[in-house]
């Protein structure tokens, strides 16, 4: 094995930080053939290595071999640390230098990928392990390796053969791929078009590898074999559509069974009546598929869910309804349902008339039940605090004019209601948030099943982005970090009926990981595609943000979708400017 070592100026080589600098590069590692790369690297005395940038070979440059120059290299470097970290990179990962840019890897199959030195948390709620090397092959994972971090910084370790697409992951954390349990894909919003590559890439760059699309269209199922065959960038689905309604318990019999002909996975609820109900529920049954229900003010309330085995109660409103001691919320004489306005406000003061007795004996009949709930706590957030919703700074880069279009109050729009909202919206909203966050934990504790799901598209939300929120309403209810991922990873896998497959990191499961700057269980905010900010030797530095999302075996770099995603924004902004 060759390297090539050359000293910076004189000048640079220490600083206060006791910094030493240098050129190094390795003759093995030149995949390309076209010259040797040579990487600019700091060398901490710590040990610690961090690669500047990658250049040709410099004139300069002088070539040794390790084994009969190492006292050269000694006395020339005189930086005992160096050699070490030349073995390292050399031998444990010659590939940082040599590799294709991560765009051209991104959005490829691969028959082989190692993702090296990573910190794993899996979905089951456990602690952090590492450093572990992951071998992927095609879209399983093959192998997970745990290291002996002492013989890793040795050089000695035994590591798993190199693969066609290496990942250096050490310092870094690698979780399941995220579940959205409750997403749309939206072409268009309030009758705009917008492109459907907006929200499919957000999901990936955000490290969502799977979504549970809840009232989707038919063309849905094409995104689904179109995501399949990796013919598009986009997570893999799971395809709900709604129900459309019966008169008869026999029609609602029908519908069912043309739902499962036309191969959707499974059906989204809204508000139905109890006779409909019972025989829509009876035949899902028969015919395998999941029932998602949103139950707004309607005949049926989480009693009925659990009677008839719903699969997860979405967002929240039947729980509450089901706990009221008279059966039925205080409306003011001049509510009316159908406004937007009313139900939201009205909405806000539901949790505080739930009897909390009453309330546990829902929980607990919920959970003989198997009744999952994934409350989309992110979606409601704009009712608690509007200016902060209004003013996310993610909007710079990233809402698309289509989407802030559709956000701007209007009673056309579903979710555009704040007409007139006031502070007394906004504390109630308050009250309804820490008893709903209380009550979730109490229901986690009894055994109940929470699932993590986004409901973009509405209400001041990114796709992507709300999930990522959803984790942190999470932390904010009370749930340690380690569950919060459970509950978007392995707990929204039971609730699609895929826990044998996804939402672990477990040998024979589909190769769906986040390769993570940082470490989400301490900030959760490092997973957002914008990142976040630190201080390094005074000055700030964005840092944070998924590296790489692994989807079936396929990895996408996620800076790279982000960044195109930013261009879509900034193309159809533009398309605006120019009508
Ligand atoms: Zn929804």
């Amino acid at each position: 094995m060759h390297f090539v070592i050359v000293d910076e100026k004189r000048q640079n080589r220490q600083n206060s930080f006791g910094l030493e600098r240098g050129i190094l590069t390795c003759n093995e590692c030149d995949t390309t053939k076209t010259g040797i790369n040579i990487g600019r690297v700091i060398l901490y005395s710590s040990g610690l290595l961090k690669i500047l940038s990658v250049k040709k070979r410099s004139s300069q440059a002088r070539t040794l071999s390790l084994q009969s120059d190492f006292l050269l290299l000694k006395t020339q470097i005189m930086q005992k640390s160096l050699l070490l970290i030349v073995s390292i990179v050399c031998f444990i990962n010659p590939y940082v230098f040599s590799q294709k840019s991560d765009a051209e890897i991104s959005g490829k199959r691969y028959k082989r990928i190692v993702v090296r030195g990573a910190t794993v948390v899996d979905g089951n709620g456990t602690p952090a392990t590492g450093p572990k090397d992951i071998v992927i092959e095609n879209d399983k994972i093959l192998r997970i390796v745990g290291l002996n971090p002492v013989a890793v910084k040795a050089g000695t370790a035994r590591r798993p053969p190199k693969g066609d697409v290496e990942i250096d992951a050490a310092g870094k954390f690698v979780i399941p791929g995220l579940i959205n349990a409750h997403g749309h894909t939206h072409e268009g919003r309030g009758g705009i078009p917008m492109e459907v590559e907006y929200c499919q890439k957000l999901w990936l760059a955000s490290g969502q590898t799977t979504i549970r699309e809840l009232a989707a269209p038919s063309k849905a199922l094409k995104w689904r074999e179109q995501s399949e065959k990796n013919e598009i960038a986009a997570p893999r689905m799971f395809v709900y559509t709604t129900f459309p309604g019966a008169s008869s318990q026999e029609q609602a019999r029908q519908r069912v069974r043309e739902i499962k002909q036309k191969g959707f996975d499974g059906i989204k609820l809204f508000a139905v009546d109890r006779d409909i109900m019972a025989a829509l529920m009876d035949e899902a049954k028969k015919q395998g598929l999941r029932v998602a229900h949103h139950t707004g003010v309607a005949e049926t309330n989480t009693w009925d869910d659990i009677k008839f085995g719903t699969t997860s109660i979405e967002h929240w409103y039947g729980i509450p309804e089901a706990a009221i001691a008279n059966g039925r919320q205080n409306y003011p004489s001049d509510y009316n349902y159908s406004d937007e306005v009313d139900r939201f406000r009205y909405a806000g003061r539901l949790w505080r008339e739930a009897d909390w007795d009453r309330l546990m004996k829902v929980f607990d009949a919920m959970i003989a039940a198997g009744v999952a709930w994934d409350p989309t706590l992110n979606i409601y957030e704009a009712s608690r605090d509007l200016q902060k919703a209004q003013t996310d700074p993610a909007y710079k880069d990233y809402l698309h004019p289509t989407l802030e279009k559709f956000f701007i109050p209007n009673p056309a729009n579903h979710g555009s209601y704040f007409i007139g909202w006031t502070s007394t919206d906004e504390a109630y909203w308050k009250e309804n948030y820490r008893i709903w966050m209380k009550a979730l934990v109490e229901f986690e504790r009894r055994g109940g099943l929470i699932g993590a799901g986004e409901d973009a598209g509405f209400i001041y939300k990114m796709y992507g982005f709300g999930l990522l929120r959803e984790l942190e309403l999470h932390q904010e209810a009370g749930f340690h970090p380690l569950m919060v991922i459970k509950h978007a990873t392995g707990n929204n896998a039971k609730i699609l009926g895929v826990e044998d497959r996804i939402g672990r990191i477990r040998v024979g499961y589909k190769a769906d990981l986040l390769v993570v700057n940082g470490n989400p269980l301490e900030d959760l905010k490092v997973l957002y595609p914008t990142g976040t900010e630190t201080i390094v030797d005074g000055k700030v530095v964005k840092t944070g943000g998924i590296e790489w999302t692994i989807k079936d075996g396929i990895p996408f770099h996620a800076p790279t979708l982000a960044k195109e995603v930013r261009e879509i924004v900034a193309g159809a902004r533009r398309n605006l400017r120019a009508q």
